[in-house]
């Protein structure tokens, strides 16, 4: 369902004047509106297809090997805060028959980045999806991210970098698949 516009920038308005804030003066009269348009965009994961973006993705190819996809950029909001964090995503997979056009594994990213999210269950997610979507033999996903919400707020947090991974079919049943991913994303390409 698509966010009802002017309520929201009615309740941005709210929060301004709740904040302190006069909503006449010349820098926050249109605020309302870019923060409605902001978090409609940052959001639209809840209204996308995951089926479509998959199915105009998918090409048939005979390759046994690992197929790995690094550095894809990722921006999400937390649900704790509705702050921003922010970071890399590396998939691999190997692959029964199908795989993804590179681009797209990174709209997919997206579909899921752009709600309010856990870093631990957005890795779940996109795994998940891989895994199901193109029936891989497994799937190995690694997030790295900054949270603003520890960086703006907390003390001694200014530099934390949080790790998270899921593994799912090969790459969990088997420690040199798991291995050979960790190794193949902790390589620093050209
Ligand atoms: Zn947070």
């Amino acid at each position: 369902m698509e966010p009802n516009m002017a309520k929201m920038e009615g309740l941005v308005r709210e929060l301004l004047l709740e904040l302190g804030e006069d909503v006449n003066r010349e820098g926050l009269v249109k605020t309302p509106e870019r923060v409605a348009k902001a978090l409609k965009f940052l959001t639209q994961g809840y209204r996308a297809d995951v089926r479509t973006v998959i199915n105009q993705a998918l090409f048939t190819q005979t390759t046994a090997g690992m197929v790995i996809i690094k550095d894809i950029e990722l921006y999400s909001l937390c649900e704790h805060h509705m702050l921003p964090f922010y970071g890399r995503c590396h998939i691999g997979y190997i692959p029964s028959g199908q795989v993804f056009g590179v681009s797209k594994l990174a709209r997919l990213v997206d579909v899921f980045a752009r709600r309010l999210q856990l870093q631990e269950r957005l890795t779940e997610q996109i795994s998940q999806v891989v895994m199901d979507e193109i029936g891989a033999k497994g799937v190995g996903v690694m997030i790295e991210a900054r949270h603003l919400c520890m960086m703006m707020r907390g003390v001694e947090k200014q530099n934390s970098l949080m790790v998270t991974s899921s593994v799912l079919g090969v790459f969990r049943e088997h420690l040199a698949t798991r291995e050979e991913f960790l190794n193949l994303v902790a390589r620093r390409g050209p």
